[in-house]
């Protein structure tokens, strides 16, 4: 059968059968979008905000054994995050954070929206004061938002703790941000510094939660970390949105939950569910 093509004389209904078609499709795997859609992603993509793995580390939230000392430094009692980055397919953290960044309000909205249920790491409830990693202050200024900030706020109204802004990035400070993975390890402590609201206030003996969006290599909150410590706290805890556990394949034996079987769409290409 010959395939159909759009009669020339009508261009306008083309370009609306064309726009509509985009309107209906998911914006992460291409699907249709059904009924648990939410901010232009089916209900399939949002099913890939999976936890992280049970036999993870209570403080590195990697999987690799208890008798084994972290694959990362690690300079706080507990650290965990909400999903798995690579979890999912197409890896759904890997797909909204960097539109998130780029400026997608509703994917921003939606994602927050989930975190206001997602159930929290006991340890967050027995912490005195809830901080985050800085943004930079410019970056913060174009996109008119800070993501990390966003969620520590809402963890605090969540466990009714007190938000504090700690920390901050001087102005002439190294950017992580599109560094090799070598390079974002080797990062100075000099990228951080306390900030005049830490100055004021007495961290001595205090249990200080560290917030992120995402956690991949651990050095930024590393660095943040060792600031805090250096600054009083008697611990340091970290939450975060996301872990990534790919980029630690080799590192610690971390077993990949990307898959959901069941569905057709997680067949291979060119193989039949
Ligand atoms: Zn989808
Ligand atoms: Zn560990």
């Amino acid at each position: 059968m010959a395939p159909f093509e759009m009669p020339k004389k009508l261009p306008f209904l083309g370009a609306f059968l064309h726009l509509r078609s985009e309107v209906l499709r998911c914006r992460g795997c291409l699907g249709e979008l059904g009924k648990d859609s939410e901010a232009g992603l089916c209900g399939y993509c949002w099913s890939g905000l999976l936890p992280l793995p049970h036999a993870r580390c209570e403080r590195c939230a990697l999987v690799h054994g208890s008798e084994r000392e972290c694959p990362e430094p690690v300079a706080w009692t507990h650290g965990d995050a909400l999903w798995n980055y690579h979890g999912g397919r197409p890896a759904f953290g890997a797909l909204l954070m960097p539109g998130i960044k780029a400026g997608e309000w509703g994917w921003r909205a939606a994602l927050l929206g989930r975190a206001e249920t997602a159930p929290l790491p006991e340890f967050v409830a027995e912490v005195n004061l809830i901080t985050t990693v800085p943004a930079h202050p410019w970056r913060r200024w174009s996109r008119g938002f800070d993501l990390a900030e966003d969620t520590a706020r809402l963890v605090a109204k969540r466990v009714e703790k007190p938000y504090a802004k700690l920390l901050r990035k001087p102005l002439r400070s190294p950017r992580q941000t599109g560094l090799p993975e070598s390079k974002r390890r080797r990062l100075p402590q000099k990228a951080f510094a306390l900030s005049a609201v830490t100055a004021n206030s007495n961290l001595e003996g205090k249990i200080i939660l560290l917030v992120d969006d995402v956690w991949t290599t651990g050095t930024t909150l590393l660095r943040c970390a060792e600031w805090l410590t250096k600054a009083g706290a008697a611990e340091v805890r970290v939450l975060t949105l996301f872990r990534a556990l790919e980029d630690h394949k080799g590192h610690g034996n971390v077993p990949i939950v990307t898959h959901r079987s069941m569905d057709p769409r997680d067949a291979p290409r060119g193989e039949k569910a």
